[in-house]
Parts: C-alpha cells; sequence; structure tokens
C-alpha cells in the first residue's frame, strides 16, 4: 500500500466568488479535430460550407473518439493543419462566423437505459473536461461490475476555479449528472469530493444531498495533489489502483464535476459540448474571472477581454500553474480541454543547480517515487532502471519540481523518461 504524501500550496483561488461571465460571440473560430484521447475526427465538413451552431463537424468510427461540433455559425474558411501540444498534426475547421448565430434544432436525446445513455454520452462530444480529454463514453463502458462512482471536485491546483463555480452556480446539474450515471450504469453508490478549501460548496451539496443516502459528499484535506485519480481514490475508499491497473479494477469510476454535470444538462437540452468555463488568471490579468468561450476561441481574444497586460506577459500556461503546459503564442483556441490560463508577467526562470540529495522529492511524491534517481537513470538512458523505479506512475503532478531547493526539472524529466518506456500491448 502507497503512502499518501502531499505538499501544501497556496490555493489563490480569487476568481472563486465573481460570477461566470460569457465571452462575446468570436468573428473566427478554430477547431481542432482532435482535443480528446484516441483517434483524431475526421472533417466533416469542408471549405465554404455554411455551418450551425451545435452542428457536428468531425466524427471518427473509432470507439475511442469523441465528435466535433461547430461552436458558431458562420461559413467554412479553411480546413489547415493544427499542430497539437504533443507535436503531431491534427486537422482543423476554421470558420467565419456570421452576425446571426443561428443554432441547430436542438432536441434532448432519447435515454432509456444504459446503451442509449453511453450512446448519447458519446453523441455529445464530452470528454474529461478536468484536463485529461479521455471519452467520457469509454469511461462510462467498463467491463466489470462499478460499485462506487467518485466525482472529483477537488480542483487542488492553485488559481483555477471553473469547476467551483460550475457547482455554485449549477448544482441540479451536478447532482442530477451523478443521479444519471448511477441510474444507468447500476452503481450504488457515488461519492462527491470536495477538498476542504471550499466550505460553502461542502455545506451546499451536504444539504442538497440530505435525503440521498447513497451519494456522500467527502472532505478531501487541502493539500496537492488531492486531484490525482489513483489519490483521489485512495483517500476516498482506501482503494490502491496498482500499476498497470485502471480505476475500474477496483470497482470505481473517476469522473471531473464538470463533466457530469455537462452529461445532465445534454440530456436535458440536447446542446452538445461547445462552450467551455475557463478561469483566466494571472500577475497579468487586468480581470481575473471565469468566462464561457465557444470552444475554438482564440486565447488572444480571451486575454483581450480579460485586459491583460500583453506587452509585458511573458508566461502563458494552459492549465494550472503545477500540471499545465505553457503555450508560445496566444494564437490557439480554447480546446474541449481548457479549463484555465494563467498569464504572468515578469517570470523570471529559476536556476537550475547540482542535486543536493535532500530527499524532499522523494517525501513530496505521493506515488512514493524517487525522482532524483528517475532523472540519473533518465540521462544513463538505462531502461531497466526506469522500470525498476516504477517510472510509469508517474503522474506529472510537478510536487517533487515545486519542492526542489536546486530548481531541478524533475517533472519534465520524468515525462521525457515515461516515454523511453516500452509500450505496453
Ligand atoms: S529535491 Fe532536488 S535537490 Fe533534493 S534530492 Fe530531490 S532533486 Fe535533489
Ligand atoms: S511529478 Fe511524478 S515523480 Fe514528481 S511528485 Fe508527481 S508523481 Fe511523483
Amino acid at each position: 500500500m502507497f503512502r499518501l504524501n502531499s505538499i501544501r500550496l497556496n490555493h489563490s483561488k480569487n476568481t472563486a466568488e465573481i460570477k461566470t461571465v460569457p465571452l462575446p460571440a468570436p468573428s473566427y473560430v478554430k477547431i481542432p479535430m482532435a482535443m480528446h484521447m484516441g483517434a483524431p475526427c475526421t472533417p466533416l465538413v469542408k471549405k465554404g460550407d455554411r455551418v450551425l451552431a451545435g452542428q457536428k463537424i468531425g466524427d471518427s468510427d473509432a470507439f475511442f473518439s469523441a465528435p466535433v461540433h461547430a461552436s458558431v455559425s458562420g461559413t467554412v474558411k479553411e480546413i489547415s493543419d493544427y499542430r497539437l501540444m504533443n507535436g503531431t498534426v491534427c486537422k482543423a475547421v476554421e470558420i467565419e462566423a456570421d452576425e446571426e448565430q443561428k443554432t441547430c434544432e436542438f432536441t434532448p436525446p432519447e435515454i432509456t437505459d444504459r446503451e442509449s445513455f453511453v450512446k448519447a454520452v458519446r453523441e455529445s462530444g464530452i470528454c474529461g473536461l478536468g484536463g485529461a480529454g479521455f471519452p467520457t463514453h469509454v469511461k462510462l463502458s467498463p467491463k466489470g461490475e462499478i460499485d462506487t462512482l467518485i466525482i472529483n471536485a477537488a480542483e487542488c491546483e492553485p488559481f483555477i476555479t471553473s469547476d467551483y463555480r460550475q457547482m455554485m452556480e449549477n448544482p441540479e446539474d451536478v447532482l442530477g449528472g451523478i443521479r444519471m450515471i448511477m441510474k444507468y450504469l447500476s452503481v450504488p453508490k457515488a461519492i462527491l469530493a470536495i477538498e476542504g478549501n471550499k466550505p460553502e460548496a461542502i455545506s451546499e451539496f451536504t444539504k442538497l444531498t440530505a435525503n440521498e443516502p447513497e451519494i456522500t459528499v467527502f472532505r478531501l484535506p487541502s493539500t496537492y495533489p488531492q486531484g490525482a485519480e489513483k489519490v483521489i481514490i485512495h483517500s476516498t475508499t482506501g482503494r490502491v489502483v496498482m500499476e498497470g491497473q485502471l480505476p475500474s479494477d477496483q470497482k470505481v469510476i473517476v469522473m471531473n464535476v464538470s463533466t457530469a454535470a455537462f452529461i445532465h444538462r445534454y440530456a436535458e437540452t440536447g446542446i452538445p459540448l461547445i462552450s467551455r468555463r475557463i478561469t483566466v488568471e494571472g500577475s497579468a490579468v487586468g480581470k481575473p474571472m471565469n468566462i464561457t468561450a465557444p470552444i475554438g476561441t482564440m486565447v488572444s481574444e480571451i486575454l483581450k477581454f480579460t485586459e491583460t497586460d500583453t506587452e509585458h506577459m511573458n508566461k502563458l500556461i494552459a492549465g494550472g500553474p503545477m500540471m499545465g503546459a505553457c503555450l508560445f503564442s496566444a494564437d490557439t483556441p480554447v480546446v474541449k480541454t481548457s479549463n484555465s490560463f494563467i498569464a504572468e508577467k515578469d517570470y523570471r526562470e529559476p536556476v537550475q543547480s547540482a542535486c543536493i540529495r535532500c530527499g524532499r522529492c522523494v517525501r513530496a511524491c505521493s506515488m512514493n517515487l524517487m525522482p532524483l534517481e528517475i532523472e540519473k537513470a533518465f540521462r544513463r538512458k538505462d531502461i531497466s532502471a526506469l522500470q525498476s523505479l516504477k517510472t510509469g506512475l508517474c503522474m506529472n503532478c510537478g510536487a517533487c519540481t515545486y519542492v526542489c531547493p536546486a530548481n531541478r526539472k524533475l517533472a519534465e524529466t520524468n515525462q521525457l523518461a515515461k516515454a523511453l518506456l516500452p509500450k505496453k500491448k
């Protein structure tokens, strides 16, 4: 059994009490065909086509994929190549928006049983909104029996409050999604796991579920990384997902809270995933807030709307400061997994020095890994040592890098080390 190490961070949830603001409709969107894990979609439209908001514009025959929908109405300007963060290239549908902003006729899906539920979830285009982008219908198709649904409402990264605003502004969607998953997948118990730094959400959901003993509101410690899948499973159930196992091997499904809420909203309205709630924060942002933005909106539009000092901005992160990825340009679109953009000014890259073998990185790692040894094995390209060091368990949480007094880029190195490991067949 692994021991749960964790670290304490400044939460800096400065936007927690600000109501979400809708971004004015953009004049142009660029919608990539790969915003989820799994097979990329093929565009279903061509240059010059007229599209309506909500129209399906990309799909794949693969089960491990999720369709893509137009987020605005307008004309397809181009089908272009788009380079993803991992360096691979997919197609993107560029749309010039029109004035009318017409939508498709949305019809709520007919859901009567498990099969029609999973089919509807796939049609909605939803994938994990917590950042991983795992297609939700795949998650809802486990091979074995599931006895517990864990709703991940930890939101343990500093700054990000988009899940919190979801919970406070649309609590009925959250509970509706939980009830639907429990009903159609025959899951007898659900745990809504919220970090202790969100007392109002804990109290609100405790009240709302007072007559539903099958749904428990669980207070997670306010330490990092409580939202990591293996960590939240252990914290809420005591179960351990071993290396190479899936949560379903431990009879649990873990789902992000905004994903669960979206499922309910889609079942009620038939509106597919075409927009996202996003936290915009950081020292360069004039008006930090949560916004809802159509998928495909350029990040530069969002920075303009939030009065960000782009002239002095020298770091732009998609995601949180711990696990997010730096963007080299704001000329990049909002994707399904975008939950936050952090714009910093006066950022200085920390200077690295030699490891002093203090062991802080080991004590910080909730997977009980030895980041300093992984770094050494990576430099030697010693694959057998990387395997013995269980490098595959690293979840890139960044805790080791955060605590290192020598500013070693440990989490980053671990990802490169993981890429050296033989792929599972
Ligand atoms: S925290 Fe940094 S300095 Fe300390 S042992 Fe780990 S790598 Fe070395
Ligand atoms: S990034 Fe990996 S090695 Fe570092 S603390 Fe997180 S899980 Fe452990």
